[in-house]
């Protein structure tokens, strides 16, 4: 994995990022400057169910002389599994996208309320509210609780957090019905995006039911998987680029970058992709 002070140039394409529009800590035009401060030439801004950081990122990127596609993470229901898919070069005003993105947005409250519900059956009271102060005006995720429950003094980390509270089985724990694959697929095409099967390594799933997964992208027309990921070492990036191989998908990059105070993660700190490959931001218009 790298480190920060790993020797790694910084990669001039980051196509995957998160502002305050979801569970990123930087509001969106300051994930832009240090994207431009980095030496990224080309991002995207994906927050998690939402577009609302998009426009503010798109006039910072200008002002800035770096290129942002509109983008979006769509939280995805795959069999009993979550998986994410990540909508690049989207139009942000597309009415089916739109209508999508409401949608996961309502679950996302109503999950929200039971999160909190549950843990405060678990005795947790002030969590709910400390999350809710946390996100501001969004919907608190479960990276807020994670948050939350670290300023309350009740779990040492976010690691813990989510170890201890917040993953399935554990009392703050509860289910939601994200929008199946081949739908959000749909949004995103019928929004003139690219789908990208993000960071495929990082699901806990067998290596058949991931096989099984990417399968179910590529067969609603998916186009890309995620190759190099800022979460993942080496490994993960052979292992990401044999699936592409595998399903004749194209190849996107991207950080996932949320918190500047979580330093192994850092916007445009990639492992290139093999030449073999294309990237999908290869077919992409360039900038006008
Ligand atoms: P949600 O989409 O609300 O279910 O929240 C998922 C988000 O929580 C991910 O995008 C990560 O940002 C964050 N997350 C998940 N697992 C962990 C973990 N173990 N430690 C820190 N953050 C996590
Ligand atoms: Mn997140
Ligand atoms: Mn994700
Ligand atoms: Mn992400």
């Amino acid at each position: 994995m790298a480190t920060s002070d790993s020797p790694m140039p910084a990669s001039a394409i980051d196509l995957h990022m998160h502002s305050t529009a979801s569970d990123g800590r930087l509001a969106p035009a300051a994930v832009v400057e240090r994207a431009a401060a980095r030496g990224v030439e080309l991002m995207a801004l994906t927050d998690h169910d939402t577009l609302e950081g998009v426009a503010e990122a798109r006039a910072a990127a200008r002002r800035q002389g770096i290129r942002c596609l509109p983008g979006i993470e769509l939280s995805a229901r795959w069999a009993r599994g979550v998986v994410h898919i990540v909508g690049l070069d989207i139009d942000p005003s597309h009415p089916a996208l739109v209508a999508g993105v409401a949608a996961q947005q309502s679950e996302r409250r109503r999950r929200a309320m039971r999160i909190g519900e549950r843990l405060e059956r678990a005795g947790m009271d002030g969590v709910a509210a400390r999350a809710a102060e946390l996100v501001g005006e969004g919907v608190p995720g479960r990276a807020h609780f994670a948050r939350a429950l670290v300023a309350e003094g009740v779990v040492r980390d976010m690691q813990g957090a989510f170890d201890r509270y917040l993953q399935r089985g554990r009392p703050g724990y509860a289910p939601v019905q994200w929008a199946a694959i081949e739908q959000v697929v749909r949004w995103i095409h019928a929004a003139g995006g690219v789908a990208v099967f993000a960071h495929p390594l990082r699901y806990r799933l067998s290596r058949g039911a991931l096989r099984a997964a990417i399968q179910s992208f590529v067969a609603a027309g998916g186009t890309a998987i995620e190759v190099s990921n800022g979460g993942g070492g080496r490994d993960d990036l052979v292992a990401a680029a044999a699936l592409a191989r595998r399903f004749g998908l194209c190849a996107s990059m991207g950080s996932d970058f949320h918190d500047p105070d979580f330093r192994w993660i850092e916007i445009g700190r990639l492992v290139p992709i093999p030449g073999d490959l294309t990237p999908v931001w290869a077919s992409m218009e360039p900038m006008t």
